[in-house]
């Protein structure tokens, strides 16, 4: 049985008016172009196909929302770093990342850096922008492809990453291709989505 039943496609939003309706709990998805991302989130949300897995770098300039069921929402954000487009990429990434950092529905950022390079400057300044948000945001980070890592590699790659976020995050290994740590990463998406209190999210008595 799928965790996240209810999985369906939202909206593309190329400026933060078309963003859905603040209620409910959304994560936000992140990391540089070609990271992985994509692949993590069909992994995670059982769905293939459902974030589309794309060749050319740095193509997708949109945010996409998806919706989980129930209010719950995934926001997966433009990769970033892209070098051959960095002045397009600052000039439409900043409106949208400020606008969705004001969402009260935001609750958490999952950031995908690749396992076999580690915690980058512009992974930092995202991290950053999650932690300016304040208390009740989560941050975890997903170490993606570490089927590419010797035993010994992956857990030096992950105590690195442990030490270098200093507590004010969580990390996992993970690989769609070995299928590592996409259990954990679901109990992750399900625990930081779940209702606050029984009053919350009325409207979703039912859903899983
Ligand atoms: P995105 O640009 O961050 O959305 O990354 P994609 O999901 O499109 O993946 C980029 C490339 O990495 C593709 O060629 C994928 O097949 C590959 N890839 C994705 N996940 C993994 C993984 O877990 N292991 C390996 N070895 N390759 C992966």
């Amino acid at each position: 049985m799928s965790l996240f039943p209810h999985v369906q496609f939202l909206v593309s939003a190329a400026q933060p008016t078309q963003f859905p309706a603040d209620r409910g709990a959304e994560i936000a998805f992140a990391g540089r172009s070609n990271v992985g991302k994509s692949s993590a989130i069909n992994a995670i949300l059982q769905r293939h196909g459902l974030a589309r897995v794309s060749r050319t770098p740095g193509r997708t300039r949109l945010v996409n929302f998806f919706d989980l069921g129930g209010e719950r929402r995934i926001v997966d954000l433009p990769g970033y770093g892209y070098a051959a487009a960095p002045e397009v990429e600052r000039r439409t990434w900043a409106p949208l990342i400020g606008a969705l950092r004001e969402r009260a529905s935001l609750r958490g950022l999952v950031l995908i850096v690749d396992s076999r390079r580690g915690i980058r400057p512009e992974d930092d300044n995202l991290i950053e922008w999650a932690r300016e948000r304040g208390t009740g945001m989560r941050i975890h980070l997903l170490l993606s492809k570490s089927d590419k890592l010797t035993r010994s590699e992956a857990s030096k790659a992950l105590r690195e990453a442990k030490s270098q976020l200093e507590g004010t995050a969580t990390v996992q290994l993970f690989s769609t291709l070995d299928k590592t740590g996409i259990e954990e990463a679901q109990r992750v998406l399900k625990e930081w989505t779940q209702r606050k209190n029984p009053d919350d999210l009325v409207e979703i008595a039912g859903a899983d």
